[in-house]
């Protein structure tokens, strides 16, 4: 299994969320929850950053799809792969 992380280039993220609702990830998790928190999100905007969420022991991680790369509007985000398992 291949684990990544989004490296975001927290000088030029401008906070404007559209990595966070255009993540399928998240729009599952949002389904399927009615909520989205640092338990069960993938990237999230705290203080006008995005910040990704990576917990090992849970199910839901980043697949590395790159949807949140295609809409980020100032090409912040990068993909990174952590682990191939
Ligand atoms: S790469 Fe895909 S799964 Fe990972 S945070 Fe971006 S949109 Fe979500
Ligand atoms: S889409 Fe890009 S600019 Fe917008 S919050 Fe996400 S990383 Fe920052």
């Amino acid at each position: 299994m291949q684990i990544y992380r989004l490296k975001i280039n927290k000088n030029i993220c401008i906070g404007c969320n559209d990595c966070v609702v255009s993540c399928p990830i998240n729009f599952q998790q949002l389904k399927e929850k009615g909520y989205l928190t640092q338990e069960n999100a993938v990237v999230l905007v705290k203080n006008g950053m995005a910040y990704d969420i990576y917990i090992e022991e849970r199910e839901v991680n980043c697949d590395g799809c790159g949807v949140c790369l295609r809409y980020c509007p100032v090409s912040a985000i990068e993909l990174q792969l952590i682990e191939k398992k």
